[in-house]
């Protein structure tokens, strides 16, 4: 076998689950792709509950639905989000209803493991061709197209390579864009529960006076997963204890809200960091998913967002008419353009809250308060402030 494989139209380096849907939109669209990733790409389905899951909004469903994907997934292990209500740290709420917006559910809760086995298959039947266990080396650029270069000396040129690999992106440092992730000096801590109190399809998220975020996420069943994007020392602390006072803690951090809780996947804990870029292009490549912004998990957007660059970038490669080149500047500057609103209002919202309610001051306490009651009592605004994360 020649180590050099033939160019394609696109190479796309990370095979998360941006990558892989990215690759699965763009092959079905008639674009020839190779989707590289060091990992197994596969993972093995252990039959437990895993411990990563998604908030997924019902304008990502539709994508994933029109790829194939959604259709793969076992309905009882997918979870409605039917309500949330929201409650800041001096007592205030706010609720949302699907039914108040007309939606059958706010977002749908999947869990990462079917998720990546979905796409994966969808990727494989649209012709992806696709490459395990490869470590990036080094990237080359010529004037008609880039070449990724992996450590055990195999190689892959397209017209365009895409970085889909996350936050600490390599593609992004080679294609020398040098903006590094900025800590929230918070770790984001996932398990997943067995609860007393049935939760009736209900996400509840606790603003805490500490500057931590707790969400608990309704799974089928009584079950549900909780993100507690906690400061380190205390993420520290709740990782260092014993299962049944970690599950004390989390019942009581949440008001014992659906009574006694037991701990069916054991905590595992996430750095948050924020990255916001100049740009998301460079000469022959674009980045997506993580490798382009990294929000905080509290509005659960994340994976949300590079969907929506997966998206953007497919349609705008499979609507390309007589540019035959996948990695032509024009489509490239399109695709930003079509990025830039979206990612940096998802982006100003979710630091803004964070850094909202992770300041001490007490002013700022009553005032974010207020403002959460206050919106709560005004349905339009509301409505305003929901739309964007549907999409
Ligand atoms: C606690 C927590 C909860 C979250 N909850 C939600 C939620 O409810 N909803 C939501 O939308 N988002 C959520 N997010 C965000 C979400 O996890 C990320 O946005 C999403 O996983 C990013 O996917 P990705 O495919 O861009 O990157 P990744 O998942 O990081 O994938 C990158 C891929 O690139 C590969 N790779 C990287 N470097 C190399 C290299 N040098 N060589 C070869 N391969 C490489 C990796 O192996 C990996 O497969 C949450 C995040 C956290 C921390």
């Amino acid at each position: 076998m020649s180590d050099r494989a033939a160019s394609r139209d696109v190479v796309v380096a990370g095979a998360g689950l941006v990558g892989l849907a990215l690759a699965a939109a763009l092959a079905r669209a008639g674009l020839a792709v190779t989707l590289v990733d060091r990992g197994p790409v596969a993972a093995a389905d252990t039959g437990d509950w895993d411990v990563r899951v998604y908030a997924i909004s019902p304008g990502n469903a539709s994508f994933l639905q029109a790829l194939g994907a959604w259709q793969g997934l076992s309905c009882e292990r997918i979870a409605a989000i039917e309500s949330m209500r929201i409650e800041g740290d001096a007592g205030a709420t706010l609720s949302f209803s699907a039914y108040e917006l007309g939606e059958r559910a706010l977002a749908w809760i999947v869990e990462e493991r079917a998720l990546r086995a979905a796409l994966l298959l969808q990727a494989h039947a649209a012709g992806v061709d696709v490459v395990a266990g490869g470590r990036f080396a080094k990237l080359a650029w010529s004037v008609s197209e880039g070449t990724l270069a992996l450590e055990d000396g195999r190689s892959y040129a397209g017209r365009l390579v895409v970085g889909a690999d996350g936050l600490n992106s390599w593609v992004r440092h080679a294609a020398g864009i040098l903006a590094e992730p900025r800590d929230y000096g918070q770790q984001g801590v996932v398990a997943n529960f067995e609860c007393e109190h049935a939760h009736h399809g209900c996400a509840r998220q606790w603003f805490r006076d500490d500057g931590g975020v707790l969400a608990w996420l309704p799974l089928p069943g009584r079950r549900i997963s909780i993100v507690w994007s906690a400061p380190d020392a205390l993420a520290r602390e709740l990782m260092a204890l014993p299962h049944d006072e970690f599950r004390e803690r989390v019942a009581a951090a949440g008001g014992n809200a659906l009574g006694a809780l037991k701990l069916i996947t054991p905590p595992a804990a996430f750095p948050l960091r924020s990255l916001r870029l100049p740009t998301s292009v460079a000469h022959r490549m674009a980045l997506v998913g993580d490798a382009a912004h990294g929000v905080h998990p509290l509005a659960g957007q994340g994976v949300n967002l590079g969907f929506g660059d997966a998206q953007a970038l497919a349609s705008v490669l499979a609507e390309r008419g007589p540019v035959a080149d996948a990695g032509a500047p024009v489509l490239l500057e399109r695709f930003a353009r079509r990025r830039a609103e979206p990612v940096l209002a998802m982006h100003t919202v979710t630091d803004g809250l964070a850094r909202l309610f992770g300041a001490r001051a007490p002013w700022l306490r009553t005032l974010r308060n207020g403002g959460l009651s206050a919106v709560d009592r005004l349905p339009m605004i509301k409505r305003a402030l929901a739309l964007p994360a549907l999409r």
